[in-house]
């Protein structure tokens, strides 16, 4: 299937440059500006989707389940990024550590991480990969959390992560190009949380371009078999992998 959007350009790699701070008054000579505190690399966060309390995903499909999978693609993931030189934050240390999807968004907010992917895998009819980004913003709605009510995210990060999908969807069907479908980019309010709330708790919570991505639908017995597998894995998460380093270097 075609992607269902046509997406704007990606952004280059370079970081925009911090103007000086206007000086003073006190020197006569112009005073070279304090460096900024830098990052020596750019920071990633692989969030490996579920346990939370919602769904934890461990039901077994076509020999496997959805959080295994995900665990282990991020894994995969996680050492293939600092091999290629950027640094990691994972939202979870373990298969069945359970974290909440907002606080999945504020763990990537807090490490000020250049961008963040969310990895899932879908159970729905059809095949491939498919990608959802925040396009509107949304209202978080959990009666129960003091936080009910939450807006976001920000126009910004809207953009930033349309941009982000469209590197990262061209990405991807490059590199898996004759092994797995591309199914295309949507916006989250396509998604059945997305349709309540406007858009994917940890998407409403981001404050950096954050990006869903649907792996493999596992409900199709072909696309379980390439992801079970661990040539199938190590081929997913260099897709990723290159769809990152597309948008932001190193
Ligand atoms: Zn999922």
């Amino acid at each position: 299937m075609l992607a269902a959007l046509t997406l704007g350009t990606v952004p280059g790699a370079g970081a925009a440059a911090i103007d000086d701070l206007p000086g003073t008054g006190a020197a006569a000579l112009p005073v070279p500006s304090p460096a900024a505190p830098e990052r020596a690399r750019t920071v990633v966060c692989v969030d490996p989707g579920h346990p939370n309390t919602f769904n934890s995903a461990t039901s077994m499909v076509n020999g496997t389940n959805e959080n295994r999978i995900n665990w282990q693609v991020g894994v995969r993931l996680e050492r293939q990024l600092k091999e290629a030189g950027y640094e990691v934050v994972m939202t979870r240390n373990a298969e069945l550590h359970s974290v909440e999807n907002k606080d999945r968004a504020r763990i990537c907010n807090a490490a000020r991480a250049a961008l963040v992917v969310h990895l899932h895998c879908e159970s729905t009819p059809g095949t491939g990969f498919a990608l959802y980004y925040p396009d509107r913003q949304g209202v978080y709605d959990y009666k129960n959390d003091p936080e009910n009510g939450f807006r976001g995210p920000s126009a910004q990060v809207q953009s930033d992560s349309r941009a982000f999908s469209s590197a990262m969807f061209n990405a991807m069907r490059g590199e898996l190009a004759g092994t797995l479908a591309a199914q295309g980019v949507y916006g989250d309010s396509r998604t059945a949380v997305g349709s309540n709330q406007g858009a994917l708790t940890f998407s409403i919570f981001s404050e950096i371009p954050t990006l869903t991505i649907e792996m493999v639908v596992l409900t199709n017995k072909k696309d379980a078999e390439f992801i079970k597998a661990a040539a199938g894995q190590e081929k997913m998460a260099a897709s990723i992998a290159a769809g990152i380093r597309l948008y932001r270097a190193p």
